[in-house]
């Protein structure tokens, strides 16, 4: 497949993704307790969820600590909303983690350098668009040979993890893991016609990044 110069910089940059369940029923109503009516403890059983994600990387773990960076939101929304729903979740994941010890949470490490527009309804080339140059790593020695694991409360077609992976690889990571807490429907079905090989060449366009992702419960 030919692809632009736009869409070929952000070809798949993480090793794997992995997520708790679908973003559906009550997982969709805890995640939205939290992000837009700020429950707050709402996020401990989120991270309890994460960690369980996380689990599933832990046999691929290096020897060295990992750093775990939760996808950050631009100043702007981050004020509106009074903290980062990927922060609480992954802070409450890695006291609940097995491998918490290993783990090192780094919240100032990748930053969101301007807002972005909602990623719904644009097309895969749009959406890394839109997404470019949204994210800087701000200190790159910290991120330099190391493991990261990124993580977000959904998955949704992975041009956000993409782009951040591409960020991080670019200053020095040596791998980055995608661990969420819930994927999307709409990529759940997309993944499962993945899995029927004439479907692959079909939706490639559209979900290039999808074929890596990986959910705890079903
Ligand atoms: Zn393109």
């Amino acid at each position: 497949m030919i692809r632009c110069p736009v869409c070929r910089r952000v070809e798949r940059r993480f090793l794997r993704a992995v997520a708790y369940g679908s973003y559906d029923g009550g997982l969709r109503e805890l995640i939205h307790l939290l992000k837009y009516n700020g429950v707050r403890p709402a996020a401990g059983v989120l991270g309890r969820m994460l960690a369980e994600a996380i689990t599933r990387l832990e046999p691929d773990f290096g020897a060295d600590k990992i750093l775990v960076i939760p996808v950050p939101l631009y100043k702007g929304r981050r004020r509106q909303r009074g903290f980062n729903q990927a922060e609480l979740i992954a802070r409450a994941a890695l006291k609940a983690c097995t491998a918490g010890e290993r783990l090192l949470l780094a919240t100032d490490t990748l930053l969101r350098t301007r807002a972005t527009q909602s990623q719904i309804g644009l097309t895969s080339h749009q959406r890394r668009e839109n997404m470019r140059g949204a994210f800087a790593v701000a200190r790159a020695a910290e991120v330099t040979g190391r493991e990261i694991v990124l993580v977000d409360d959904v998955y949704t077609t992975g041009t956000t993890a993409t782009e951040c992976a591409r960020v991080l690889r670019k200053a020095g990571a040596a791998t980055v893991w995608v661990a969420t807490v819930a994927r999307t429907l709409k990529l759940a079905s997309k993944y499962e016609e993945l899995n029927v090989p004439e479907f692959q060449g079909l939706e490639a366009a559209e979900t290039d990044e999808v074929e890596s992702l990986e959910t705890v419960k079903a």
